[in-house]
């Protein structure tokens, strides 16, 4: 067992949590202290976890648009069921059109997001 291995068990024994970050020099697990400072054991120091503004960026959008997906899936739903009901042609063609540019929309979104 290595001095790295016991560092990591004594860490955990004190109250340390592993996390899922690695440390950017070594790549070894990084851990969060009691105090919430986070260290790598292997090199022996403190690491600052800095997000940047790109990565907060990357893990939102994602989920921004896929409730915008599902938002308009709905609204596709409900013209669904007036252009269904709905006899007069103008109000129909505005249905329609509302319609293809909810499909064009969606259409964007699933292009963005690749599904
Ligand atoms: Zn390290």
């Amino acid at each position: 067992m290595g001095l790295e291995v016991k560092k990591m068990a004594e860490a955990l024994k004190a109250g340390a949590t592993m996390l899922n970050e690695a440390c950017p020099v070594c790549s070894s697990p990084l851990f969060k202290m009691p105090s919430d400072e986070i260290y790598c054991l292997k090199c022996n120091r403190k690491v600052i976890l800095v997000k940047t503004e790109e990565e907060a960026l990357k893990v939102s959008k994602p989920a921004t648009l896929n409730l915008l997906e599902e938002t308009i899936l709905g609204k596709l739903q409900q013209l669904q069921q007036k252009i269904r009901f709905e006899e007069n042609p103008e109000i129909l063609q505005t249905y329609l059109n509302l319609t293809l540019n909810y499909l064009e929309a969606l259409e964007k979104i699933r292009k963005i997001t690749k599904k």
